[in-house]
Protein backbone atom coordinates (compact mmCIF):
# COMPACT_ATOMS: atom_id res chain seq x y z
CA UNK A 1 0.00 0.00 0.00
CA UNK A 2 1.47 3.59 -0.87
CA UNK A 3 0.76 6.46 1.55
CA UNK A 4 -0.34 9.74 0.26
CA UNK A 5 0.49 12.64 1.36
CA UNK A 6 0.68 16.90 0.28
CA UNK A 7 4.05 17.94 1.06
CA UNK A 8 7.03 15.62 2.55
CA UNK A 9 10.09 17.13 4.09
CA UNK A 10 13.44 14.74 3.83
CA UNK A 11 15.29 15.80 7.45
CA UNK A 12 14.05 17.16 10.57
CA UNK A 13 17.13 19.76 11.08
CA UNK A 14 17.15 22.87 11.53
CA UNK A 15 16.25 23.83 7.94
CA UNK A 16 13.66 21.15 7.15
CA UNK A 17 11.37 21.95 10.21
CA UNK A 18 11.39 25.53 9.43
CA UNK A 19 10.68 24.50 5.84
CA UNK A 20 8.04 22.14 7.40
CA UNK A 21 6.21 24.39 9.48
CA UNK A 22 6.40 27.20 6.99
CA UNK A 23 3.99 24.88 4.53
CA UNK A 24 1.87 23.65 7.53
CA UNK A 25 1.16 26.98 8.52
CA UNK A 26 -0.17 27.57 4.68
CA UNK A 27 -2.16 24.75 4.95
CA UNK A 28 -0.37 22.19 3.23
CA UNK A 29 -0.19 18.46 5.02
CA UNK A 30 3.51 18.04 5.42
CA UNK A 31 5.26 15.19 7.05
CA UNK A 32 9.24 15.05 7.74
CA UNK A 33 10.97 11.94 7.18
CA UNK A 34 14.30 11.85 9.80
CA UNK A 35 16.46 8.79 9.67
CA UNK A 36 17.76 9.86 13.11
CA UNK A 37 15.78 8.51 16.38
CA UNK A 38 15.50 12.39 17.39
CA UNK A 39 15.16 15.76 15.36
CA UNK A 40 18.31 17.97 15.28
CA UNK A 41 21.13 15.47 15.92
CA UNK A 42 23.61 16.04 13.10
CA UNK A 43 25.05 19.87 11.79
CA UNK A 44 21.49 21.70 13.57
CA UNK A 45 22.96 20.47 17.34
CA UNK A 46 26.70 20.96 16.19
CA UNK A 47 27.20 24.17 15.80
CA UNK A 48 27.82 28.10 17.47
CA UNK A 49 24.65 28.70 17.87
CA UNK A 50 25.17 32.48 17.04
CA UNK A 51 22.42 34.66 14.98
CA UNK A 52 24.71 35.88 12.46
CA UNK A 53 24.06 39.46 11.64
CA UNK A 54 25.04 39.04 8.18
CA UNK A 55 28.26 40.52 8.12
CA UNK A 56 30.42 38.63 5.86
CA UNK A 57 28.46 37.30 2.94
CA UNK A 58 28.82 38.18 -1.11
CA UNK A 59 26.73 41.45 -1.58
CA UNK A 60 23.41 39.72 -3.13
CA UNK A 61 23.82 36.28 -2.21
CA UNK A 62 21.43 34.12 -0.69
CA UNK A 63 24.13 33.72 2.41
CA UNK A 64 23.47 37.90 2.75
CA UNK A 65 19.89 38.24 1.79
CA UNK A 66 18.30 35.05 3.87
CA UNK A 67 21.30 35.96 7.11
CA UNK A 68 19.89 39.69 7.29
CA UNK A 69 16.58 39.11 7.04
CA UNK A 70 16.73 35.53 8.60
CA UNK A 71 17.69 37.33 11.88
CA UNK A 72 15.10 39.97 12.32
CA UNK A 73 12.77 36.68 12.08
CA UNK A 74 14.60 34.67 14.71
CA UNK A 75 14.66 37.29 17.08
CA UNK A 76 10.80 38.09 16.77
CA UNK A 77 10.13 34.27 16.84
CA UNK A 78 11.76 34.13 20.02
CA UNK A 79 10.34 36.63 21.59
CA UNK A 80 6.95 35.02 20.55
CA UNK A 81 7.79 31.58 21.63
CA UNK A 82 10.11 32.61 24.69
CA UNK A 83 12.74 30.83 23.19
CA UNK A 84 16.13 31.15 25.38
CA UNK A 85 18.01 33.78 23.34
CA UNK A 86 20.31 36.90 23.88
CA UNK A 87 21.15 39.82 21.98
CA UNK A 88 24.58 40.04 23.36
CA UNK A 89 26.31 41.53 20.45
CA UNK A 90 30.09 40.81 19.15
CA UNK A 91 33.25 41.98 18.18
CA UNK A 92 35.37 41.52 15.05
CA UNK A 93 39.27 42.19 16.17
CA UNK A 94 41.68 43.58 13.88
CA UNK A 95 44.79 41.65 15.61
CA UNK A 96 47.54 44.16 14.22
CA UNK A 97 47.72 47.17 11.84
CA UNK A 98 48.07 44.66 8.69
CA UNK A 99 44.13 43.80 9.69
CA UNK A 100 42.85 47.15 9.62
CA UNK A 101 41.93 47.67 5.98
CA UNK A 102 40.69 43.69 5.59
CA UNK A 103 38.35 44.64 8.97
CA UNK A 104 37.63 48.09 6.72
CA UNK A 105 36.65 45.63 3.94
CA UNK A 106 34.25 43.58 5.84
CA UNK A 107 32.45 46.70 7.19
CA UNK A 108 32.11 48.13 3.93
CA UNK A 109 30.86 44.21 2.83
CA UNK A 110 28.37 44.28 5.75
CA UNK A 111 27.07 48.01 4.42
CA UNK A 112 26.56 46.42 0.92
CA UNK A 113 24.16 43.45 2.73
CA UNK A 114 22.03 46.14 4.76
CA UNK A 115 23.86 45.86 7.96
CA UNK A 116 24.33 49.50 8.78
CA UNK A 117 24.23 49.07 12.79
CA UNK A 118 28.03 48.33 13.13
CA UNK A 119 30.25 50.61 15.12
CA UNK A 120 34.36 50.87 14.33
CA UNK A 121 36.55 50.73 17.23
CA UNK A 122 39.57 52.00 17.97
CA UNK A 123 42.24 50.57 19.79
CA UNK A 124 41.48 52.54 22.84
CA UNK A 125 37.52 51.73 22.03
CA UNK A 126 38.18 48.12 22.01
CA UNK A 127 40.09 48.01 25.15
CA UNK A 128 37.30 49.55 26.82
CA UNK A 129 35.01 47.53 25.40
CA UNK A 130 36.61 43.91 25.82
CA UNK A 131 39.20 44.62 28.52
CA UNK A 132 40.75 41.11 28.27
CA UNK A 133 41.14 41.65 24.08
CA UNK A 134 43.85 43.22 22.51
CA UNK A 135 44.00 44.07 18.81
CA UNK A 136 44.73 47.01 16.58
CA UNK A 137 40.93 47.91 16.21
CA UNK A 138 37.71 45.96 16.53
CA UNK A 139 34.31 46.24 14.69
CA UNK A 140 31.35 46.36 16.91
CA UNK A 141 27.64 44.39 15.92
CA UNK A 142 25.03 44.93 18.39
CA UNK A 143 22.31 42.62 16.65
CA UNK A 144 24.53 39.77 16.65
CA UNK A 145 23.31 36.99 19.56
CA UNK A 146 23.10 33.84 20.51
CA UNK A 147 20.01 31.02 20.94
CA UNK A 148 19.48 27.96 22.22
CA UNK A 149 18.88 26.08 18.81
CA UNK A 150 17.29 23.14 20.44
CA UNK A 151 14.78 24.62 22.03
CA UNK A 152 14.65 26.56 18.78
CA UNK A 153 13.79 23.30 16.95
CA UNK A 154 11.20 21.96 19.46
CA UNK A 155 9.45 25.47 18.87
CA UNK A 156 9.00 24.76 15.20
CA UNK A 157 8.09 20.95 15.52
CA UNK A 158 5.68 22.31 17.98
CA UNK A 159 4.07 25.17 15.63
CA UNK A 160 4.36 21.70 12.67
CA UNK A 161 2.26 19.46 15.05
CA UNK A 162 -0.59 22.09 15.91
CA UNK A 163 -1.46 22.90 11.90
CA UNK A 164 -1.46 18.99 11.54
CA UNK A 165 2.01 17.89 10.57
CA UNK A 166 4.26 15.30 11.58
CA UNK A 167 7.81 14.16 12.02
CA UNK A 168 8.43 10.59 11.07
CA UNK A 169 11.30 9.55 13.15
CA UNK A 170 13.83 5.97 12.31
CA UNK A 171 12.65 6.37 8.68
CA UNK A 172 15.09 6.84 6.35
CA UNK A 173 14.41 7.86 2.41
CA UNK A 174 16.09 5.76 0.08
CA UNK A 175 14.98 5.77 -3.10
CA UNK A 176 13.21 8.95 -4.94
CA UNK A 177 11.15 8.64 -8.66
CA UNK A 178 8.71 11.06 -9.78
CA UNK A 179 5.64 10.10 -11.41
CA UNK A 180 4.01 12.38 -13.26
CA UNK A 181 2.99 15.02 -11.10
CA UNK A 182 3.37 13.29 -8.07
CA UNK A 183 6.69 12.05 -6.19
CA UNK A 184 7.41 8.84 -4.91
CA UNK A 185 9.41 7.53 -2.04
CA UNK A 186 10.95 4.72 -0.34
CA UNK A 187 11.82 4.81 3.45
CA UNK A 188 13.11 2.08 5.25
CA UNK A 189 11.67 2.18 9.03
CA UNK A 190 13.00 1.19 12.19
CA UNK A 191 15.64 -1.96 11.66
CA UNK A 192 18.51 -0.40 9.68
CA UNK A 193 17.11 3.09 9.23
CA UNK A 194 18.98 5.67 10.47
CA UNK A 195 22.30 3.78 9.77
CA UNK A 196 23.05 6.37 7.09
CA UNK A 197 23.18 3.76 5.07
CA UNK A 198 25.20 3.99 2.32
CA UNK A 199 26.79 7.02 3.56
CA UNK A 200 30.33 7.80 3.99
CA UNK A 201 29.62 7.98 7.58
CA UNK A 202 32.67 6.33 10.24
CA UNK A 203 31.21 4.52 13.16
CA UNK A 204 31.99 6.83 15.61
CA UNK A 205 29.73 9.46 14.60
CA UNK A 206 26.93 10.43 16.65
CA UNK A 207 24.87 12.45 14.13
CA UNK A 208 24.47 9.65 12.02
CA UNK A 209 23.60 7.04 13.66
CA UNK A 210 20.03 6.37 14.64
CA UNK A 211 19.19 3.57 17.12
CA UNK A 212 16.59 1.83 14.67
CA UNK A 213 14.99 0.55 17.24
CA UNK A 214 11.62 2.35 17.19
CA UNK A 215 9.12 1.13 15.10
CA UNK A 216 8.61 0.53 11.86
CA UNK A 217 7.01 4.36 11.77
CA UNK A 218 8.49 5.50 14.61
CA UNK A 219 6.71 9.21 14.48
CA UNK A 220 6.52 12.16 16.59
CA UNK A 221 4.58 14.68 16.72
CA UNK A 222 5.37 15.92 20.58
CA UNK A 223 6.82 19.04 20.81
CA UNK A 224 8.42 17.93 23.92
CA UNK A 225 10.86 15.20 21.72
CA UNK A 226 14.09 15.91 23.75
CA UNK A 227 16.53 16.81 20.51
CA UNK A 228 19.79 16.41 22.62
CA UNK A 229 20.53 19.57 24.44
CA UNK A 230 23.14 19.14 27.25
CA UNK A 231 24.14 15.88 26.02
CA UNK A 232 23.72 16.38 22.09
CA UNK A 233 27.35 17.71 21.47
CA UNK A 234 29.77 15.15 23.42
CA UNK A 235 31.11 12.67 21.06
CA UNK A 236 29.24 10.03 22.82
CA UNK A 237 26.47 11.50 20.02
CA UNK A 238 24.07 13.68 20.44
CA UNK A 239 20.48 13.63 21.48
CA UNK A 240 18.05 11.33 23.59
CA UNK A 241 15.22 9.55 21.20
CA UNK A 242 11.67 10.79 20.67
CA UNK A 243 10.95 7.74 19.06
CA UNK A 244 7.72 5.86 20.20
CA UNK A 245 4.97 8.19 19.77
CA UNK A 246 2.65 6.90 17.09
CA UNK A 247 1.95 9.94 14.45
CA UNK A 248 1.10 9.85 10.38
CA UNK A 249 4.16 8.82 8.67
CA UNK A 250 5.05 6.20 6.22
CA UNK A 251 3.34 2.99 6.78
CA UNK A 252 5.53 -0.13 6.75
CA UNK A 253 4.67 -2.70 3.94
CA UNK A 254 6.28 -5.39 6.06
CA UNK A 255 9.18 -5.41 3.19
CA UNK A 256 12.58 -5.82 4.35
CA UNK A 257 15.44 -4.42 2.59
CA UNK A 258 17.65 -7.09 4.06
CA UNK A 259 18.67 -4.85 7.25
CA UNK A 260 15.72 -5.22 8.83
CA UNK A 261 14.19 -2.11 8.18
CA UNK A 262 10.43 -1.95 6.81
CA UNK A 263 10.46 -0.57 3.60
CA UNK A 264 7.17 1.28 2.62
CA UNK A 265 5.89 3.67 -0.21
CA UNK A 266 4.88 7.35 0.25
CA UNK A 267 3.62 9.61 -2.34
CA UNK A 268 2.89 13.21 -2.22
CA UNK A 269 2.55 16.59 -4.44
CA UNK A 270 5.66 18.41 -3.33
CA UNK A 271 9.03 17.32 -2.00
CA UNK A 272 11.91 19.06 0.08
CA UNK A 273 15.08 17.69 0.33
CA UNK A 274 16.23 19.32 3.06
CA UNK A 275 19.04 16.05 4.03
CA UNK A 276 21.92 18.75 5.45
CA UNK A 277 25.13 16.89 4.76
CA UNK A 278 24.07 14.28 2.28
CA UNK A 279 21.61 16.32 0.23
CA UNK A 280 23.33 16.35 -3.08
CA UNK A 281 23.33 12.32 -2.58
CA UNK A 282 19.40 12.63 -2.03
CA UNK A 283 19.17 15.61 -5.10
CA UNK A 284 20.68 13.23 -7.44
CA UNK A 285 18.97 10.40 -6.81
CA UNK A 286 16.36 12.00 -8.33
CA UNK A 287 18.02 13.61 -11.32
CA UNK A 288 16.48 10.48 -13.82
CA UNK A 289 13.38 13.19 -13.91
CA UNK A 290 10.56 10.96 -14.69
CA UNK A 291 12.54 7.77 -16.07
CA UNK A 292 10.39 5.05 -14.88
CA UNK A 293 13.82 3.94 -13.21
CA UNK A 294 13.73 4.28 -9.65
CA UNK A 295 16.50 6.33 -7.96
CA UNK A 296 18.65 4.90 -4.74
CA UNK A 297 19.72 7.24 -2.73
CA UNK A 298 21.69 5.06 -0.30
CA UNK A 299 23.60 3.43 -2.70
CA UNK A 300 24.44 6.44 -5.05
CA UNK A 301 23.37 4.02 -7.81
CA UNK A 302 20.98 5.93 -10.36
CA UNK A 303 19.04 4.88 -12.71
CA UNK A 304 17.89 6.45 -16.14
CA UNK A 305 19.27 7.66 -19.03
CA UNK A 306 19.59 11.30 -18.19
CA UNK A 307 20.97 10.61 -15.02
CA UNK A 308 24.54 11.31 -16.01
CA UNK A 309 24.02 14.96 -17.22
CA UNK A 310 21.43 16.14 -15.04
CA UNK A 311 23.78 14.67 -12.20
CA UNK A 312 26.48 17.27 -13.49
CA UNK A 313 24.14 20.29 -12.36
CA UNK A 314 24.19 19.06 -8.91
CA UNK A 315 27.00 20.17 -7.11
CA UNK A 316 29.18 17.54 -4.46
CA UNK A 317 28.35 18.53 -0.94
CA UNK A 318 32.09 18.60 0.70
CA UNK A 319 33.09 18.20 4.28
CA UNK A 320 34.47 21.08 6.33
CA UNK A 321 34.78 19.76 9.88
CA UNK A 322 34.91 22.52 12.63
CA UNK A 323 35.96 21.49 16.13
CA UNK A 324 35.29 23.03 19.55
CA UNK A 325 37.25 23.37 22.21
CA UNK A 326 35.67 24.02 26.19
CA UNK A 327 37.46 26.76 28.57
CA UNK A 328 37.53 25.84 31.88
CA UNK A 329 37.19 28.86 33.92
CA UNK A 330 34.96 32.15 33.99
CA UNK A 331 34.75 33.90 30.69
CA UNK A 332 36.55 37.30 30.78
CA UNK A 333 34.70 38.59 27.67
CA UNK A 334 31.69 40.96 27.50
CA UNK A 335 30.26 39.57 24.26
CA UNK A 336 31.06 36.94 21.36
CA UNK A 337 34.79 38.17 20.33
CA UNK A 338 36.02 36.61 16.74
CA UNK A 339 38.94 37.67 14.66
CA UNK A 340 38.72 37.94 10.78
CA UNK A 341 37.63 35.63 8.95
CA UNK A 342 40.20 32.58 7.53
CA UNK A 343 39.32 30.16 4.29
CA UNK A 344 36.73 28.26 4.73
CA UNK A 345 35.35 29.20 8.08
CA UNK A 346 35.10 32.52 10.33
CA UNK A 347 38.38 31.86 12.35
CA UNK A 348 38.42 30.40 15.54
CA UNK A 349 36.31 32.69 17.76
CA UNK A 350 34.80 32.85 21.51
CA UNK A 351 31.45 32.17 22.38
CA UNK A 352 29.34 31.26 25.29
CA UNK A 353 26.10 29.44 25.42
CA UNK A 354 23.14 31.04 27.07
CA UNK A 355 24.79 28.99 30.98
CA UNK A 356 27.60 31.63 30.23
CA UNK A 357 30.08 29.00 29.34
CA UNK A 358 33.24 29.65 27.67
CA UNK A 359 34.01 27.21 24.06
CA UNK A 360 36.40 28.51 21.30
CA UNK A 361 35.95 27.12 17.84
CA UNK A 362 35.08 26.03 15.29
CA UNK A 363 38.81 25.65 13.35
CA UNK A 364 38.54 24.29 9.60
CA UNK A 365 39.62 20.73 8.70
CA UNK A 366 38.56 19.44 5.22
CA UNK A 367 37.73 16.04 5.51
CA UNK A 368 35.79 12.74 3.28
CA UNK A 369 34.41 10.85 5.70
CA UNK A 370 31.97 12.39 8.60
CA UNK A 371 33.03 11.83 11.80
CA UNK A 372 32.93 13.89 15.20
CA UNK A 373 35.76 13.62 17.71
CA UNK A 374 37.81 16.18 18.48
CA UNK A 375 41.31 15.22 18.63
CA UNK A 376 43.29 16.94 21.55
CA UNK A 377 46.33 17.78 19.77
CA UNK A 378 44.71 20.26 17.78
CA UNK A 379 44.44 22.44 21.41
CA UNK A 380 48.02 23.76 20.47
CA UNK A 381 46.63 25.31 17.64
CA UNK A 382 43.64 26.69 19.07
CA UNK A 383 45.81 28.09 21.52
CA UNK A 384 48.66 29.90 19.02
CA UNK A 385 45.19 31.57 17.45
CA UNK A 386 43.27 32.68 20.23
CA UNK A 387 46.52 34.44 21.99
CA UNK A 388 46.80 36.58 19.18
CA UNK A 389 43.86 38.78 20.63
CA UNK A 390 43.57 37.16 24.07
CA UNK A 391 47.08 37.00 25.46
CA UNK A 392 46.10 36.29 29.19
CA UNK A 393 44.59 32.56 27.42
CA UNK A 394 46.01 29.99 30.17
CA UNK A 395 45.79 26.58 27.42
CA UNK A 396 45.80 24.43 29.83
CA UNK A 397 42.44 24.85 30.42
CA UNK A 398 41.10 23.90 26.86
CA UNK A 399 39.48 20.88 26.57
CA UNK A 400 37.94 19.10 24.04
CA UNK A 401 34.26 19.59 23.28
CA UNK A 402 32.22 18.53 20.02
CA UNK A 403 32.38 19.08 16.44
CA UNK A 404 29.77 19.98 13.39
CA UNK A 405 30.82 19.25 9.96
CA UNK A 406 29.80 22.31 7.20
CA UNK A 407 28.33 21.01 4.10
CA UNK A 408 30.46 22.91 1.50
CA UNK A 409 29.78 23.32 -2.49
CA UNK A 410 32.94 24.80 -2.51
CA UNK A 411 36.59 22.84 -2.45
CA UNK A 412 38.96 23.66 0.16
CA UNK A 413 41.16 27.01 -1.26
CA UNK A 414 38.02 28.11 -3.47
CA UNK A 415 36.01 31.47 -2.59
CA UNK A 416 33.02 31.02 -0.22
CA UNK A 417 30.34 29.76 -1.78
CA UNK A 418 26.46 30.27 -1.17
CA UNK A 419 23.32 28.18 -0.92
CA UNK A 420 22.12 26.58 -3.23
CA UNK A 421 18.26 26.37 -4.36
CA UNK A 422 17.49 24.07 -6.49
CA UNK A 423 14.12 24.12 -7.86
CA UNK A 424 11.16 24.06 -8.62
CA UNK A 425 12.47 25.50 -12.02
CA UNK A 426 16.03 23.84 -11.79
CA UNK A 427 14.93 20.76 -10.42
CA UNK A 428 12.66 19.79 -13.34
CA UNK A 429 9.71 19.63 -11.36
CA UNK A 430 7.14 21.93 -10.25
CA UNK A 431 7.24 20.69 -6.75
CA UNK A 432 10.19 19.11 -6.01
CA UNK A 433 13.29 21.78 -4.06
CA UNK A 434 16.82 20.44 -3.50
CA UNK A 435 18.78 22.23 -0.38
CA UNK A 436 22.03 22.88 -0.81
CA UNK A 437 25.26 23.78 1.08
CA UNK A 438 23.41 25.04 4.12
CA UNK A 439 26.31 25.58 6.30
CA UNK A 440 26.37 28.88 8.51
CA UNK A 441 24.35 31.33 8.86
CA UNK A 442 21.81 28.39 8.40
CA UNK A 443 20.32 28.76 11.50
CA UNK A 444 19.87 32.27 11.15
CA UNK A 445 18.56 31.90 8.08
CA UNK A 446 16.25 29.25 8.66
CA UNK A 447 13.12 30.90 8.71
CA UNK A 448 13.53 33.24 5.97
CA UNK A 449 14.38 30.44 3.80
CA UNK A 450 11.23 28.70 4.76
CA UNK A 451 9.27 31.47 3.68
CA UNK A 452 11.65 31.72 0.14
CA UNK A 453 10.86 28.30 -0.42
CA UNK A 454 7.21 28.66 0.49
CA UNK A 455 6.91 31.52 -2.25
CA UNK A 456 9.20 29.42 -4.55
CA UNK A 457 6.45 27.07 -4.56
CA UNK A 458 3.46 29.42 -5.26
C1 LIG B 1 30.71 24.02 13.00
C2 LIG B 1 29.47 24.75 12.57
C3 LIG B 1 29.12 25.96 13.17
C4 LIG B 1 27.98 26.64 12.77
N1 LIG B 1 27.61 27.78 13.43
C5 LIG B 1 26.50 28.43 13.05
C6 LIG B 1 26.09 29.59 13.74
O1 LIG B 1 26.67 29.98 14.75
N2 LIG B 1 25.00 30.27 13.28
C7 LIG B 1 24.32 29.87 12.17
O2 LIG B 1 23.38 30.56 11.77
N3 LIG B 1 24.65 28.72 11.54
C8 LIG B 1 25.71 28.00 11.97
N4 LIG B 1 26.07 26.83 11.33
C9 LIG B 1 25.21 26.34 10.25
C10 LIG B 1 23.99 25.59 10.75
O3 LIG B 1 24.31 24.74 11.81
C11 LIG B 1 23.41 24.78 9.57
O4 LIG B 1 23.18 25.68 8.49
C12 LIG B 1 22.12 24.09 9.89
O5 LIG B 1 22.19 23.39 11.11
C13 LIG B 1 21.80 23.12 8.77
O6 LIG B 1 20.60 22.48 9.08
P1 LIG B 1 20.05 21.32 8.15
O7 LIG B 1 18.68 21.05 8.59
O8 LIG B 1 20.28 21.69 6.71
O9 LIG B 1 21.04 20.09 8.38
P2 LIG B 1 21.02 18.94 9.54
O10 LIG B 1 20.85 19.51 10.87
O11 LIG B 1 22.24 18.12 9.29
O12 LIG B 1 19.73 18.12 9.18
C14 LIG B 1 19.65 17.27 8.05
C15 LIG B 1 18.83 16.07 8.49
O13 LIG B 1 18.56 15.25 7.35
C16 LIG B 1 18.55 13.90 7.79
N5 LIG B 1 18.72 13.04 6.63
C17 LIG B 1 19.76 13.01 5.75
N6 LIG B 1 19.53 12.09 4.78
C18 LIG B 1 18.32 11.53 5.05
C19 LIG B 1 17.54 10.53 4.40
N7 LIG B 1 17.95 9.92 3.27
N8 LIG B 1 16.34 10.18 4.95
C20 LIG B 1 15.89 10.78 6.10
N9 LIG B 1 16.61 11.75 6.75
C21 LIG B 1 17.80 12.12 6.22
C22 LIG B 1 19.72 13.86 8.76
O14 LIG B 1 19.61 12.74 9.64
C23 LIG B 1 19.59 15.19 9.48
O15 LIG B 1 18.84 15.10 10.67
C24 LIG B 1 27.19 26.11 11.72
C25 LIG B 1 27.54 24.89 11.12
C26 LIG B 1 28.65 24.22 11.55
C27 LIG B 1 29.01 22.88 10.93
Amino acid sequence: MTETTDAIVIGAGVIGLAVARELATHGRQVIVIERNAGIGQETSSRNSEVIHAGIYYSRNSLKARLCVAGKERLYAYCREKDIPHERCGKVIVAVGEAQVSALEALRERARDNGVGDLEWLDAAALQAREPAVCGAAGLWSPSSGIIDSHAFMLALQGDLDRHGGAVALVSEVREGRVEGDRIRLSVASGGGAGSGGGSKRSADSGGGTGTGSGTAASSSTAASSGTGKGTGKGDSGPGESNAGREGSGPASTGGDDGSGAGVSEIEARTVINAAGLDASRVARAFAAGDSAAGSAIASGNIGGASADSEHAAIPETRFAKGSYFLYDGPSPFNHLVYPLPVDGGLGIHATHDLAGSLRFGPDVEWIDTVAYEVDGSRAAKFAHSIATWWPDLDPARLNPGYAGVRPKLVAAGEPPGDFLIMGPAESGHGQLVHLLGFESPGLTASLALAKEVQNRLG
